[in-house]
This record gives structure tokens, sequence and C-alpha cells, in this order.
């Protein structure tokens, strides 16, 4: 049994839960799992809080960590880990590729209740890389380092099923600008070309599938042919791979596996619906998990305002989950202050998501009515950051004891002269 043939019977208690926290009928959820348009990552070994992901339910977002061959202080990636949550990530995803990464993927997962996701990829090609070459990994060691993850508790897996032979001789031809940007896309690409075999997660998909079920894990089919920038956007090799997912999707609920599929990267505004809009159709509603997607190249630096800004139209034309991007994207390993802004970012996209498809609003009018009111600790209160908003307040104190107003128009604020006068009448 599983969470998805569960709720082809009845209504599992995961999705009572969920229903809960999203406020909407258990049976929402339930038919929402059976049909595979939702999704609960949630391996018994770890047990998460529920997070629905998928149709009718709010965005989630995603925070991405871990070690890199540079920086590999676990203790920083466990402060990251905690600061995401506190503002608000729904979920976690350990990238490690530096230092002792059983360890860290396993002192994540105690010190997180909220689901966690990892690529095992990347850590059965640099076990190889380390020795070899990348190219070198056996199918062995790939299967045998899913399972290691999947054992470990991990809720959500990504896997580049869909990076193919044929995937590989459309990206050939396709004159990208910048090739593959995808880790686990980059490792599969060199591997098929050295190998001159099938990819292995494709080949093996039925395997996968078996050890997914057993274990109660969610595959999160991967874009290892995502544009890595607006230029290569939704081109052959892109679409091509989608198609292989659309696929996997199909086998996946059909062997009663929970799937969701991972999306673009750097998009133009005017693609992302387009994006989402084919995700949807040829993948038949499967939750989507974009990354960003970025609408511009022009700013490194500022990565979670291009993401953020992605995410929101994203969200609003049917994305289901948002992965954050960080103002470290394309310069470095982030944070734990870039983890801060990240999360915040990516929160607001998916909240602006939210709101656009007709999800409730009254966190925001609870600000704007304190707002109205002058009342800045009911502001605090109820915003994404207070410590930061409250900082910046007192950064500028507008001084001589008229505590109520703010620097901005001091003894001129609109709001305060516009109350004196409608309370006069
Ligand atoms: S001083 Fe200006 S910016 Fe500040 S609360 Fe009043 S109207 Fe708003």
């Amino acid at each position: 049994m599983s969470i998805m043939s569960d709720a082809k019977s009845g209504i599992p208690e995961i999705a009572r839960e969920v229903a809960i926290r999203e406020n909407i009928p258990a049976e929402r959820i339930a038919r929402g799992l059976a049909s595979g348009r939702i999704v609960i990552p949630s391996n018994p070994r770890h047990s998460p809080t529920p997070t629905g992901v998928g149709e009718g339910l709010h965005v989630k977002v995603n925070v991405n960590l871990g070690t890199s061959e540079d920086c590999s202080a676990i203790d920083e990636e466990l402060e990251k880990a905690r600061t995401a949550v506190r503002f608000g990530a729904d979920t976690i995803m350990d990238l490690s590729t530096g230092g002792d990464i059983d360890s860290i993927r396993r002192r994540i997962l105690k010190e997180v209740k909220v689901p966690v996701g990892s690529v095992p990829i990347y850590q059965a090609g640099l076990e190889f890389a380390r020795k070899s070459a990348v190219v070198d990994m056996t199918e062995d060691h790939i299967f045998k380092g899913i399972e290691t993850h999947v054992r470990d508790g991990i809720d959500f897996i990504t896997v580049h099923c869909g990076v193919t032979r044929e995937s590989v001789e459309s990206l050939k031809n396709s004159g990208r600008l910048t090739g593959v940007v995808s880790r686990g896309g980059s490792f599969l690409t060199a591997w098929i070309l050295h190998n001159g075999k099938e990819n292995p997660l494709y080949a093996n998909y039925d395997y996968l599938l078996e050890i997914a079920k057993e274990h109660e894990v969610t595959l999160s089919l991967g874009d290892g042919y995502r544009p890595g920038c607006i230029a290569d956007a939704t081109d052959a090799p892109q679409i091509k791979e989608l198609i292989t997912l659309g696929e996997c999707v199909k086998r996946a609920r059909e062997a009663g596996v929970q799937s969701m599929v991972e999306g673009p990267g750097h998009v133009p505004m005017h693609q992302i619906e387009a994006n989402v809009k084919l995700e949807k159709s040829i993948c038949d509603g499967a939750p989507f998990y974009v990354l960003g997607p970025l609408v511009t190249d022009i700013a490194p630096g500022y990565d979670h305002i291009t993401g953020a800004i992605g995410g929101a139209i994203a969200a609003s034309c049917g994305a289901d989950f948002l992965c954050d991007v960080s103002p470290s994207e394309h310069l470095c390993l982030p944070t734990v202050d870039d983890i801060r802004v990240a999360t915040i970012a990516s929160k607001i996209a998916a909240h602006v998501g939210d709101i656009s498809r007709g999800m409730s609003m009254d966190r925001d009018n609870v600000i704007s009515r304190a707002r109205a009111e002058l009342d800045w600790e009911s502001q605090f209160a109820h915003c994404l950051d207070p410590e930061h908003a409250r900082a910046r307040r007192n950064e500028r104190r507008p001084g001589k004891g008229d505590e109520d107003v703010c620097s901005m128009c001091g003894k001129y604020c609109a709001i305060k002269l516009t109350n004196e006068y409608l309370k006069k009448k």
C-alpha cells in the first residue's frame, strides 16, 4: 500500500491532516492524491509535518541548502535549515556535495520537521569523481545511493529520468547559449555520451518505482535540460525532456508512486504561462515545481528578485511549488542571511500567487488595517519578517515625541492627518 493507493479506496489520515492545514475538505485532498494531481511527500522514516503540494492547495516554497567542496561546515548548513523553516520554508532540499554528505543529510533530517528532499545522483557522481571520473558511475552505485537516501528518511528525491539518449541528441543540435546547467543533468549527459548507453534512471525506471513505492518516497522528476538563460527557454531539449517526464508521471501513477515535475529555470516573463500550461497538459496536471523562474539574466547578486518575479507569475498561472533562488545564485554558496532573504522572496512570490488564485487575503487585510491605524506592533506581528521591519523603523525614528508616524513624512503623515479630520466629522 501507499499514500496514493490508500487514497483510491478512502481518505488516508495524512490527507485529513493536510486538509486541516489547507482549510479544504479532506475528500478533495484524497481525490487529488488518487489522481496524482496532489502529492504529500512523507517518508515514514522521517514522518514530517504533512505538507500537500498540487492542485487547489496553497503554493509551497522549497529552500535549497547544502555544502560544497569549498564550504562544508555542517553547523552553518543546520543554521540555514533552521533559518529557512523559521521564515516559512515548507520543505528543504539538501544538495550537499562537500564534506561527509551522509552525515550532513542525517543531521538535517533530524533537525527539521518539514519534508526533506535530496538529489542522490550528486553523491554517486562525486564519489566516482573523487576516485576517477563521474562517467565511471555504475548503475548499481546509482541505485544503491538512492536506497541510502530513502532509507535515511528522505521524503522526495530528484531523479533526472528525462535525460535520455534521444534528448542528448536534441541538445547537441540545439545551439544553446548555456548548454546544461543542472548538475544532475550534466552528470547523466556525460555518462550517456561516454558509455553509449541509456540513462540508468530511465532504462530501469520500473526498479526506481519499486524502491519509491517500498519506501513511500515521492519522485521529483528533475529537469536536467532546464534552460540556463532566457535565450534557451522553451527550446527543443527542454520540451523533449518534458514529454519523457509526462510518460514517467503516467507510469508512476500506475505503480501507485507519487510524482511531481520540476521545471525551469530561466524563462522570460511572456513565456511563463505557456511553460506552466505545457507541463500541466503533457503531465496531466502533475504538481509543477519551478526553480524561480528567473525572468532576466542581468542581475547577479539580485536573483532572489528575478526569481520572485518569475515565481509569482508562475504561481498565478498554476505552478504549485516554488524553489527559492538566493542572492548568491550564479556567484557562490549562500550564507545564512542569503537563505533568510531567499526564503522571504519566495514566500512573497507564493503568497502573491495564492492571492491571484483566489485564496485568502486576510493577512494582507490585517496589516492594512494596522497600517491605517498607525498600529506598528500589529504590523510587525503579522508581517513576514518582524525583526527586520522593526529594525528598519527604528533606524530613523521621527523624534520630537511623534512616535505614531514614521520618518517618511513625519508631521505631514497623510494617514494621521486624514484620520484626525475624519474623526471630527
Ligand atoms: S509618515 Fe507617511 S509613510 Fe509613514 S505612516 Fe504616515 S503616511 Fe505612511
